[in-house]
């Protein structure tokens, strides 16, 4: 008996420590509560609002989601291992899940899904989803190859609008015109990293055409973020550029 319950005392411990490493989140008052930013690793992230969880590229296993609420909303950018992994989507909780996605997502997604739960955008389209407008945003890389890693019209980039707020999510891009010519962001979560998005300068400089009020680099494995906040700042002060640690699993 006392061996059972030091085995049960030992094994919770081992789950403990094998529970994500998780940073403390941003937390936003904005119109009717307040916006919580969780980054998860690289290109995942969860934005909550109200009753709200909208996971953002979700990865990593269900152990990257544990002790969150289960998403009430997945949002996905494209078909790459870093933002859609069907591994991670079938091991969380997706039972009230509304995905919203662009087609090469869709066709890419657990076949066992509920198609009525897929919202299927491209570039450019809107849907309303739990009282929250999503606008599909162009992605891809300069110059437009066929060839390229990203190509124009296979991902989606996205402005959620909570609680007055317009959040940016860039997915992988470069500082395409669609970006530049962004209007009134709030928050932005911008990608920098070669070969596969931007360099630093061009993200700072793509930051700096459309001005969002608060810039999160994410997706930036092995770049220089404070390069970038520097970048930034020197093109214009009242650009806040908050640097987290996305990558807090790495050694
Ligand atoms: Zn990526």
């Amino acid at each position: 008996m006392k061996f059972k319950l030091a085995l049960a005392f030992l094994s919770c411990i081992i789950i403990m420590s094998a529970k994500a490493q998780r940073i403390d989140p941003d937390v936003e008052k904005v119109k009717g509560g307040v916006l919580t930013i969780q980054p998860i690793m690289h290109a995942s992230f969860v934005l909550s609002y109200k009753d709200r969880m909208i996971y953002v590229d979700p990865t990593g296993g269900a152990d990257s989601y544990k002790g969150l609420a289960a998403p009430s909303m997945i949002i996905i950018t494209d078909i790459h291992g870093d933002h859609l992994d069907p591994k991670t989507i079938e091991a969380i909780n997706t039972a009230d899940a509304t995905f919203v996605v662009p087609q090469a997502v869709a066709d890419k997604l657990p076949a066992t899904m509920d198609k009525q739960k897929i919202v299927i955008l491209k570039n450019g389209a809107k849907t309303k989803q739990l009282g929250i407008k999503i606008k599909a945003i162009a992605m891809y890389n300069l110059p437009e190859a066929a060839d390229a890693m990203h190509t124009k019209g296979r991902g989606n980039g996205y402005v959620l609008t909570i609680g007055k707020k317009n959040v940016y999510i860039s997915g992988d891009t470069e500082d395409i015109p669609e970006m530049r010519d962004l209007k009134n962001i709030d928050f932005a979560f911008v990608c920098m990293n070669l070969p596969y998005t931007m360099d630093v300068k061009q993200a700072a400089q793509g930051v700096l055409a459309f001005k969002p009020k608060v810039i999160f680099p994410y997706h930036y494995r092995g770049q220089d973020t404070n390069a970038f906040k520097s970048l930034v700042n020197a093109g214009n002060k009242s650009l806040e550029v908050r640097l987290r640690n996305w990558y807090p699993t790495a050694k």
